[in-house]
């Protein structure tokens, strides 16, 4: 059924294809799919060649975006401008992958540990939100030009793991690709459903979805039952896939042609081109038995037995984290009633093999496995638009829930589309020190500044012992009971203190208030996010000017005249640029600072640990 609507860009009316698409945004790559004459279909890209989009976005010099194939071609040649799994940095602070860095060519930023990481790249800063807008927009473009129609509802899929705010920032990017997002859904849980399984309300079985791709591996167990999947547990390794086998193949042909790995790997394009050959041996030994080409008289061979030993130990790593599944489950292998196959490294006949042989049955191998997550994606988005009546829908909540946050920015903590009844919960400070009271203001709706929503309620959590800001720990729990009422509870939970409100959320809105409250949230979405940047940007920024002065008086012996002032030189030009508007300023001055006081903060610390021993009998 074709709608008519309004393109937000253009004013102009245009035609609504009314599908609502399915969105697989993957690490190495995304795709989309949509139900056409009921079977779902992935999109392919205009030349007719492949349904994946290379999950990578390139920035030029005046900031023009490129994403997917065009950007990958800029990997070698612009790494600093080349952004590439950032699915791994979604909903992550600094803290969760400084680890990691090295595997990440481009410039992450790290001035305050626990806020949400960014990306620079040249003078401006982009979160993973952002820039995972940037993909899900190419996906949206590639499939209007294919259905020659717009399209604004999607179901976005999530690995199983994926926490809150990992999924709220995928929402978010969504959104600001100006997609309603209608729903959230796990990877394994939209690869069942391309296998069918789950559509029968009345089956019941335990499900192992395999996933196998570029750069991850995940294992994943499902319950269904009722129509209703539930995650019984999962494990993985976020550093192991297909990726590696490549390596291991270039490691052997580095090995029987006695050459030196430091040398190959100084010579950027050889080792690049050794690399891609090892990925086109991987993926036609299992056929032809003996992959012999060359590159420079570098002997590039191998045999099916070779290849199947030195491949051993991944497919190992990956049966070791099945059985730690299964044992987190209560499970064993034989009450396994389906497997799954996920991602495209699960192509090679012996993983098929090794696994099929570990959980005693026939694997579901049919589809192709680069494009089941975003197959079901479509199917969910399908019974999601009630066209497959017989499968139970839940019922959810039509808006976000949310408290409001310093700045007046709006918190969700029940996002919408949630299943009802519900619960969640966050934990939250104080900002200023001594603080005894707390204002807990409540409210529905999209938009990123509480202003635009509807508040619901508030309260006030009162008694909280004096402590330092930022000291208390502060539980804020929303309950949503299967009527639609919402409980609201705070708790310090150093000292016990709590308090609760029971708000009857929802009522008193008309569908199409609600439908009004939805469509502002897309249409000002870039707005929207970019006053939350800068706010964002500008509360971290105070965080660091006083973090900066208590550095400042506590150090003042071990500073050097210069040093002191220079760091205040650097906190005044932060200030004065809290001022302005300009969120890359900010964070520019951000940088700057941390930059020139992180030596001075190592120093201080070493000191301190120095006279706090001495003196002292060990
Ligand atoms: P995905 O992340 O699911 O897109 O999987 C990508 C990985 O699958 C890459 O490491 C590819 O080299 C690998 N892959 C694709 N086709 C094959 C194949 N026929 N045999 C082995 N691996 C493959």
């Amino acid at each position: 059924m074709a709608k008519i609507s309004i393109d937000i860009q253009s004013g102009k009316v245009v035609k609504d294809s009314g599908i609502i698409i399915g969105i697989d945004l993957g690490t190495t790559n995304s795709l989309v799919a949509y139900m056409k004459d009921g079977l779902a279909v992935a999109v392919k890209d205009t030349d007719g060649k492949s349904t994946l989009v290379p999950s990578i976005v390139f920035f030029n010099e005046k900031n023009d975006v490129l994403v997917g194939d065009l950007a990958k071609d800029k990997l070698i040649s612009h790494p600093g401008r080349t952004i590439y799994s950032v699915k791994r940095l979604m909903g992550k602070s600094y803290h969760d992958i400084q680890n990691q860095e090295d595997y990440f060519g481009y410039k992450i930023i790290d001035e305050d540990t626990e806020s949400l990481v960014k990306i620079k790249v040249d003078q401006s800063y982009f979160t993973p939100i952002e820039l995972s807008a940037e993909i899900l927009k190419a996906l949206k473009i590639r499939v209007e030009k294919d259905l020659d129609a717009k399209v604004s509802k999607a179901v976005i899929t999530v690995p199983a793991y994926f926490n809150d705010t990992q999924r709220q920032a995928t929402r978010d990017a969504g959104k600001l690709a100006g997609l309603d997002v209608l729903r959230i859904v796990n990877e394994p849980t939209a690869a069942s459903l391309a296998y069918g399984i789950g559509l029968n309300k009345d089956e019941k079985q335990t499900i192992a979805v395999y996933d196998l791709g570029g750069g991850t591996f995940d294992i994943s167990l499902l319950q269904i039952e009722d129509g209703i999947f539930e995650v019984l547990s999962t494990n993985g390794d976020t550093f192991l896939g297909g990726d590696d086998i490549d390596q291991a193949i270039f490691n052997y042909w580095i090995q029987i042609n006695g050459l030196d790995m430091n040398v190959v790997q100084a010579n950027k394009s050889l080792s690049q081109e050794i690399r891609l050959k090892a990925e086109k041996a991987k993926k036609v030994i299992s056929k032809e038995g003996l992959f012999k080409e060359t590159i420079n008289n570098i002997n590039c061979q191998i045999s099916k037995e070779t290849f199947h030993k030195i491949i051993k130990n991944i497919v190992q790593k990956t049966i070791v984290a099945c059985q730690q599944a299964l044992k987190d489950a209560d499970l064993s292998a034989a009450d396994i009633d389906k497997v799954v196959m996920v991602g495209g490294s699960t192509r090679i006949p012996y993983v098929k093999e090794k696994i099929s042989d570990f959980f005693g049955k026939k694997v579901n191998d049919d589809l192709n496995p680069d494009e089941v997550v975003a197959l079901g994606a479509a199917i969910q988005a399908d019974v999601l638009a009630g066209n497959l009546k017989d499968v139970l829908l839940l019922d959810v909540t039509p808006l976000s829930l949310g408290i409001e946050t310093v700045g007046g920015l709006m918190d969700v903590i029940i996002p919408r589309n949630s299943k009802v009844p519900s619960s969640a919960g966050r934990n939250y400070t104080t900002s200023v020190d001594g603080q005894k009271n707390l204002k807990i203001a409540v409210y529905q709706g999209e938009r990123d500044l509480v202003d635009h929503n509807r508040k619901l309620g508030e309260f006030i959590l009162k008694g909280i012992p004096p402590m330092p800001a930022g000291l208390p720990k502060i539980e804020i729990q929303f309950i949503l009971n299967a009527d639609g009422i919402l409980k609201v509870k705070a708790k310090e939970l150093r000292s016990n203190v709590e308090t609760a409100i029971e708000i009857k959320s929802q009522y008193g809105l008309s569908e199409e208030e609600m439908g009004k409250m939805l469509m502002d949230s897309i249409t000002n979405a870039e707005s929207d996010m970019k006053i939350r940047s800068l706010l964002e940007a500008k509360n971290e920024a105070n965080n660091i000017v006083l973090a900066a002065s208590k550095f400042l008086k506590q150090n003042d012996e071990i500073l050097s005249t210069e040093e002191k002032e220079k760091t205040l030189q650097l906190t005044e030009a932060l200030k004065a640029s809290i001022s302005g508007e300009d969120k890359d300023l900010i964070n520019q001055k951000m940088d700057a600072l941390n930059e020139y006081t992180a030596p001075l903060a190592h120093r201080a610390l070493d000191h301190n640990i120095a006279s706090s021993i001495k003196g002292k009998k060990i």
